[in-house]
Order: C-alpha cells, then sequence, then structure tokens
C-alpha cells in the first residue's frame, strides 16, 4: 500500500489523483492532503478520503475548516513541507499550481520521497536545483504533465546517449486557429475553452499563448537532460500522440492515448507497473482515422520563443520567465490585461533582468518575488 501525500488535492490534477486513488483502493492511500482556500470542495473530499493530515493555505481557512473536521490542519509553506517529509508517507503527488511548489520538491526529494510531478512551475523556475537533489538523494521525479510521461514511457529501457532529439507536440489551444490580429480583444472565457482538455485556469491561458508548451520545453531539458537543441515542438491538434523520442537510429517511439490525464497520473503512481484504468476511453484509432501534424510557428507564438530563449541563456532568466507569465496570466483572470499583454509583460520583465548564474534557492524565492510585483506594479 502505497502512503500518498497530495499537494493540490481540489485542484484539477489533484481531483483526478483522487479518482485513481479511489479506483485502487487496496495500493493507494491518500495520508495527507493539500489545497488554497476553497473549503467547499476540500470537505467532502476530506470526508471521504479521511487523510491525517491536512494543509491550507491561511489561518483563515484553517478556523473555517478547523470547525468540520477533527484533523490536525497545516499552514502555508511550512505545512506543504511537513507533509511532504512525513515517515510514514511514500510518494508525494505535488499538483500546485505555481512556483509555490518548490520548497516542498526540494524538501520531499531531501527525505528520500518518490515525486510525481505536475508542478512544472517548480522545474521552470528551479530546474537546476530540483534535478541536482534528486542525483544527490537518487529520488526518482516521475513526471505527471502528458507529454513528460510520454517521453518517459518512450525511453522505457534505452540510454541517453542514443536520444537524437524529444519531440513535444501541442494542441495549439483554445487559439490555434486564430492569426494574431484576432487574438486582439479575445476574452478570459474564450481563453478559457480548451478544445481537447480540462484543466485548470492558468494552465489553460498558458496552453492559449503558447506558454505552457515552452514551460514543458524547459521541464523536459531538466527532467531529461537534453538539450535545448534536440528538442522540438509540433503542433498536433488531436492530442492523440501526447510525445515522442526520436534515437539516433531515426527509430522513433511514441506513446499515444485518448486525451485524459488520469493515465499519466496513474502511471506515476504505479511505476514502474501499471494497473487497470477501466473508466477512460480506449484510443479507437479507426474512428479517429487521420491526425493532423504541423510546424510549430514562434512568430505567430512569442511565448515558446521566449522560453527558448530564457532557456538557453539559463540561470536565473527562467525563474524571471516563469514568475512573470504567473504574475501576467494572474492579471489576465483579473480582467486586468489583455490576452496579448501576457507576452509584452513577460518580454519587459526578461529584458529588465540582469541575469545570475547559479541562484541558490534564496536568490530564486527573492528574484520570484521581484519579477512579480514589477509585473503587476511597475510595468
Ligand atoms: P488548479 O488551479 O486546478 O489547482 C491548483 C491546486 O493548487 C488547487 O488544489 C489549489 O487549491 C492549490 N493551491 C493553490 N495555491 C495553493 C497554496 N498556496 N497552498 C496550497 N495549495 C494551493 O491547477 P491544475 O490542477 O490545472 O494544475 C496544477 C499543476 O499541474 C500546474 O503546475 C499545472 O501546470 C500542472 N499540470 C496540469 C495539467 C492539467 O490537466 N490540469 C496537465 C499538466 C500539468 P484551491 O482549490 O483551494 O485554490
Ligand atoms: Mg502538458
Amino acid at each position: 500500500m502505497k502512503q500518498i501525500a497530495l499537494l493540490g488535492a481540489t485542484g484539477s490534477i489533484g481531483i483526478q489523483t483522487l479518482d485513481v486513488i479511489r479506483l485502487h483502493p487496496e495500493e493507494f492511500n491518500l495520508y495527507a492532503m493539500a489545497f488554497g482556500r476553497n473549503v467547499d470542495k476540500a470537505l467532502p473530499l476530506i470526508r471521504e478520503f479521511q487523510p491525517r493530515l491536512v494543509v491550507v493555505q491561511d489561518e483563515e481557512t484553517k478556523d473555517q475548516l478547523a470547525k468540520h473536521i477533527d484533523q490536525p490542519i497545516l499552514i502555508g509553506a511550512d505545512g506543504l513541507i511537513e507533509v511532504s517529509v512525513v515517515d510514514d508517507v511514500d510518494v508525494v503527488v505535488n499538483a500546485v499550481m505555481g512556483s509555490i511548489g518548490l520548497p516542498a520538491t526540494l524538501k520531499a526529494i531531501q527525505a528520500r520521497k518518490v515525486i510525481a510531478i505536475a508542478n512544472k512551475e517548480t522545474l521552470v523556475t528551479a530546474g537546476h536545483l530540483v534535478m541536482s537533489e534528486a542525483k544527490k538523494y537518487g529520488v526518482d521525479l516521475l513526471p505527471v504533465d502528458s507529454e513528460h510521461s510520454a517521453i518517459y514511457q518512450s525511453l522505457n529501457g534505452e540510454s541517453k546517449q542514443d536520444i537524437h532529439k524529444l519531440i513535444i507536440t501541442a494542441s495549439g489551444g483554445s487559439f490555434r486557429d486564430k492569426s494574431r490580429e484576432e487574438l486582439v480583444g479575445v476574452t478570459v472565457e474564450d481563453a478559457l475553452n480548451h478544445p481537447n482538455w480540462s484543466m485548470g485556469a492558468k494552465i489553460t491561458i498558458d496552453s492559449a499563448s503558447m506558454m505552457n508548451k515552452g514551460l514543458e520545453v524547459i521541464e523536459a531539458h531538466w527532467l531529461f537532460d537534453v538539450p535545448y537543441d534536440q528538442i522540438h515542438v509540433i503542433l498536433h491538434k488531436e492530442s492523440v500522440i501526447h510525445s515522442m523520442v526520436e534515437f539516433v537510429d531515426r527509430s522513433v517511439m511514441a506513446q499515444l492515448g485518448t486525451p485524459d490525464m488520469k493515465v499519466p497520473i496513474q502511471y506515476a503512481l504505479t511505476y514502474p507497473n501499471r494497473l487497470d484504468l477501466p473508466m477512460t476511453k480506449q484510443l479507437e484509432l479507426e474512428e479517429i482515422a487521420t491526425l493532423h501534424f504541423d510546424k510549430m510557428d514562434t512568430v505567430r507564438f512569442p511565448c515558446l520563443r521566449m522560453a527558448y530563449e530564457a532557456g538557453r541563456a539559463g540561470g536565473s532568466m527562467t525563474t524571471v520567465l516563469n514568475a512573470a507569465n504567473e504574475e501576467a496570466v494572474q492579471l489576465f483572470l483579473e480582467g486586468k490585461i489583455s490576452f496579448l499583454e501576457i507576452e509584452s509583460k513577460i518580454e519587459r520583465a526578461l529584458e529588465q533582468h540582469q541575469r545570475i548564474h547559479n541562484p541558490d534557492l534564496s536568490t530564486i524565492l527573492s528574484i520570484d518575488k521581484e519579477t512579480r510585483e514589477r509585473v503587476r506594479f511597475h510595468s
């Protein structure tokens, strides 16, 4: 029985992780769960799964929740760390949104937990720290992001030096059929309407701006230790091929399936084994009949260009890219800026930043904070 600490239990990935746990009660137990402020959503889950520990974002939420449950309630970033290092926990599923997930990931690695990582912002903001700790402590980082799970599965039993390139597929997001001119004046509602996947608000906006693919390129660079020149992105609107690896002998391995995040979530929980996943639709290729592929256009999608540039520049540039993006997307969701201003704010934040070569955790946290403030109040 694997004991699981689930960070971000009320989110899109969190809820689907609970679906997987519910399906296999003999395999998995929810030991601890963390969420932000959404008590209404959390309460029935706490009642159903009876985790031993619960973490919330702030004191106010704790007071509200404490009236209804008996479990100890921990708070904030320290609470996330505490439940991630408990002796009885085997696997930490990090499904919070944003770089808030970084300190808990590092501590969980140091406590030698298996980490199922959905929280890509952690790897973008501080991939060098996360990977060097994972190597030092001999910890597996199992990707939950569907593209990275596909690459991980395609690499089973292969050696790293045989990789010629990684090919990450992109559905194109809500605005894939719009020209740049047509993006002027698009609304939050338009952006939240993703054609293939139902996800949290922030990642859905990232998919529309193509920043999600940029973050995934950086995530792949760190997870698989492959240089940026060997990471390619192609448009594939059906989201059936989740990503591919081309080897030096030109053989290409791909992982396919219907678009359902429960598949990569469960794989991260069962690796290196597999379990039945009966509620997921089987892939019927004869029904789909045709798959489409297109060249990616970084003029149409400047966020992807900026992500490659920040990744290649390295050091603190990806910390700035991530923080500027998180803040700009939040401003867009609040109705304070337009969709196209997301990319101009990120571009300005990157231009204004003096790159630091090998930032440590406290430098990363302060750059993250400064960047958010600059994007929100000064540019
Ligand atoms: P959601 O916005 O749906 O969920 C975020 C979760 O994090 C919620 O449980 C939220 O709680 C919690 N949370 C937010 N802030 C805090 C905080 N300060 N302390 C504790 N918990 C907090 O996000 P998604 O599930 O869509 O995405 C989560 C991560 O997974 C992101 O990094 C995303 O990029 C990645 N991912 C998501 C995919 C998807 O299909 N959704 C696919 C691939 C990757 P509350 O509900 O209370 O606000
Ligand atoms: Mg993805």
